[in-house]
């Protein structure tokens, strides 16, 4: 029977998920489907000192958002849990300790003081950063440069420690990458990385082998950010559980600032004014707030869309995919290996496709939403069908659906009156004030007869209709721009339609 699949999205709760952090976890989420198989969320928690508080809820909620609901995690358990490194903490250290026994690792009681010094004593002209390694472990304090001795004085007297591993002085290890290829390491440039730490907790580095080979892992997906890791990894699947065992890795390509170089940041967010990670994220110890999509009116349909295709395609034109097609057509061998670039008008662009995809009863929990936020409050849903339909080709964000629908539902408390006031004049004046006599009794309120009428009068006195539209748009909307006007009057209704003319007309502001 073929293995089932298995993949894990494994954030570190530090903060809020950048785009490229929900991009892992989507790939991961539709490779598994596509295969059948698990998605798995394990929050990898083990630096104490980067953790947030929140920071997990986020991401259980931003997963949430997107439709990329882990098959097992913290929250929702399985066979396999917990799924939060801090609870596995006594699971690690009997790992460690096979491999000091083994030889590959050590023991290393240095303190921190002693690490500084080794990084200004030992440097030179060709070793400008020196690093816990081969060329300096034997100047420094663990199990490698003290005699048995001295280490056993030191193991019984408690003294604080750490577990190295001891990277192999000259080798090279081989990675197969499903979107690399072929990657090659030397391992005499690496450094003998921390795998357990002096208070019990296992690094990343540990956790995440250790994990990956409990839970049964067959596929591990996650940024280029962590492929200079990656060796470390593949030495310590040997020394413990052997390579044959190890899942198939993948990186993907890394998400670059819209202008410029580099990985896009949350600098690049501030600096841009857009957003970088799915939902508003607080800083709970700066109280900052950096600026999700959620928030800046994305539907998550299109959030999603848009970064499938930021590192993939499928070799076709198409762009527009829902999660359903994505996961038929999403391939891993189709990643790209160069970092994509973001382009956020590209990011609206895909919005305001999937806004026209929406059915427009699909829209209006959306919508409504909105128009609360912005203090305006929706007596019904029925209400806003007809204003849905109206604007929703001329919305991007969510938020348009506000600036462009807003007036439906509050009358302007200004006009743009400087638009009109130099051809306005009596005879428009008198014009406005037959208009509404007629609309008073028009037999059907439509825009098709709003616009009949209005014509019929403009004849009459002789007034190019087109010179009278732009007023009653001032009259109905306070503004310049919008829908179709007498689509607009249709749906404001005739007492709405009639009382915002009246009060233009009657104001005086147009004398
Ligand atoms: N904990 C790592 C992170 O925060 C996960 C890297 C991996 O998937 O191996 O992204």
């Amino acid at each position: 029977m073929e293995k089932k699949i298995r993949v894990r999205f494994a954030p570190s709760p530090t903060g809020g998920l950048h785009l490229g952090g929900v991009r892992t976890a989507l790939y991961n989420f539709l490779f598994a489907k596509q295969h059948g198989g698990d998605f798995i969320l394990r929050i990898e928690d083990t630096d104490q000192s980067r953790y947030v508080p929140g920071a997990e809820e986020y991401i259980n909620e931003s997963l949430k958002w997107c439709g990329l609901e882990p098959d097992e995690s913290p929250l929702k358990g399985g066979p396999l849990g917990p799924y939060r490194q801090s609870e596995r903490k006594s699971i690690y250290r009997e790992y460690a300790d096979q491999l000091v026994k083994s030889g590959k690792a050590y023991y290393a009681f240095d303190s921190p003081e002693e690490l500084e010094t080794m990084r200004s004593k030992y440097r030179t002209a060709d070793n400008p950063s020196p690093q816990y390694d081969r060329r300096t472990r034997e100047h420094m304090r663990n199990t490698l440069s003290l005699t048995f001795e001295e280490t056993e004085r030191l193991m019984a007297g408690n003294t604080a420690h750490v577990i190295r591993i001891k990277m192999p002085d000259k080798e090279i290890v081989y990675l197969q990458d499903m979107i690399r290829g072929e990657v090659i390491f030397d391992t005499s440039l690496l450094d003998d990385k921390v795998l357990l730490k002096a208070d019990g907790m296992p690094t990343y580095h540990l956790a995440v082998v250790v994990d990956d080979y409990l839970m049964k892992i067959t596929h591990a997906f996650r940024g280029e950010e962590w492929l200079p890791s990656a060796p470390v990894h593949v030495l310590l699947w040997r020394y413990l559980f052997g390579e044959d065992l190890m899942p198939e890795w993948a990186h993907f390509p890394l998400i670059l600032k819209p202008d410029g170089n580099g990985k896009l940041s949350k600098r690049d967010s501030a600096r841009l004014g857009i957003p970088i990670f799915a939902m508003d994220w607080k800083d709970p110890a700066t109280g900052q707030t950096i600026t999700g999509f959620r928030e800046s009116g994305f539907l998550p349909q299109a959030f999603v869309n848009m970064l499938a295709v930021l590192g993939w395609n499928d070799g076709t034109e198409q762009e527009l995919y829902s999660l359903d097609d994505l996961v038929d057509k999403f391939s891993i061998d189709r990643v790209h290996k160069a970092g994509a670039r973001f382009n956020y008008e590209k990011a609206k662009w895909f919005n305001h496709e999937w806004i026209k995809r929406f059915s427009t009863h699909a829209l209006v929990p959306f919508v409504k939403k909105v128009f609360e936020e912005n203090n305006l409050r929706v007596a019904n849903d029925a209400s806003l069908i007809p204003v849905i339909s109206l604007i929703r080709d001329r919305c991007s964000l969510l938020g348009d659906f506000y600036i462009q629908g807003k007036f439906f539902f509050t009358a302007p408390q200004q006009w743009d009156l400087n638009a009109i006031r130099s051809k306005w004049n009596g005879q428009k004046a008198d014009f406005f004030k037959e208009y509404i006599e007629i609309l008073d009794k028009i037999p059907e309120w439509n825009a098709a007869s709003l616009e009949s009428a209005f014509k019929a009068i403009a004849a009459e006195k002789n007034i190019k209709a087109g010179e009278l539209q732009l007023p009653l748009r001032i009259m109905l909307v306070g503004e310049k721009s919008g829908p179709p006007v007498f689509e607009i009057a249709a749906i404001l209704g005739s007492a709405e339609t009639i009382k915002r003319i009246r009060s233009l007309i009657n104001s005086g502001s147009l004398q």
